[in-house]
Formats: structure tokens, C-alpha cells, sequence
């Protein structure tokens, strides 16, 4: 069995933010060389997301709506987390609804998808460089 490791890394302009990064998992998949397998993606901070869905921007803004209406940002004093110091109370919750990771099959070299579905990275407390892990395993 072989194994590959890629950290994916991101720099969002906005506090929230959904990116697609299925170009770079198959990447990550036709860089690790394996045909047969399982392939881990994963976000690393505890204020961002991994989750697969579809690529529509109503969804998105869906998405970002919903979210925004479980927890607002603001007002700061909402969180009790944000007693630490840190306004990012309400990213950890975001975090929490939208799940740490996703696990894909891989067949014939290739993520094996639903027609619909595509890979993304959720930020929910963005403007600073972050990373997403890529584990592929297999044959
Ligand atoms: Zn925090």
C-alpha cells in the first residue's frame, strides 16, 4: 500500500469564504501516483470546513445566509468564546454545522464523484494563511 501527504494552503480576502479545490485534490491524487484507494481531505484549523456539495453560487450564498443566521458574527459579546480575546465564536460554530472532512473513493485514478458533487474548503474566520490536509492512500 502506498501513501501520499499534500498540504493545500489558502489566504481568503473575505471572513467567510467557500472555494472549490477539486482541481487540486485530483491534483494532489494524479501527483501521488495511486489508482485504488481512499483520499482524506481535511481542514486543519478548527474555524474552517471541508464538504462536499454542489458548485452554484445561489447555494453558496445560501449557504452563507443560513450560516450567518445560526451565528452571527456579531454582536462579538454573543460568544462567550470571544471572552479569551478571540471574535471568532461564531467560525467555530460555522465549523462545526459544515464538518471537518470529507473522504472520497478513489477508482481508476480518479475521485469518484456523484455527477453533482465537487470538493470544497469553508472559511469562517479568513484573511490569514490556512491549510487543508490531503491524505491518499492505496495502490
Ligand atoms: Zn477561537
Amino acid at each position: 500500500m502506498k501513501s501520499f501527504r499534500k498540504e493545500l494552503w489558502f489566504e481568503t480576502p473575505n471572513r467567510m469564504d467557500l472555494i472549490n479545490i477539486t482541481r487540486e485534490v485530483e491534483q494532489a491524487l494524479l501527483e501521488s501516483g495511486i489508482n485504488e484507494g481512499l483520499c482524506l481531505v481535511n481542514a486543519m484549523h478548527i474555524t474552517a470546513s471541508v464538504f462536499i456539495n454542489d458548485d452554484e453560487a445561489g447555494l453558496h450564498q445560501d449557504y452563507q445566509d443560513w450560516l450567518e443566521q445560526l451565528a452571527p458574527h456579531e454582536p462579538l459579546s454573543r460568544y462567550r468564546h470571544n471572552k479569551t480575546g478571540e471574535d471568532n465564536g461564531d467560525a467555530h460554530l460555522k465549523r462545526q454545522i459544515m464538518g471537518r472532512e470529507v473522504v472520497v473513493a478513489i477508482t481508476e485514478g480518479h475521485l469518484d464523484l456523484g455527477p453533482w458533487e465537487q470538493v470544497f474548503y469553508g472559511e469562517f474566520d479568513g484573511k490569514r494563511r490556512k491549510r487543508v490536509l490531503v491524505k491518499i492512500i492505496g495502490g
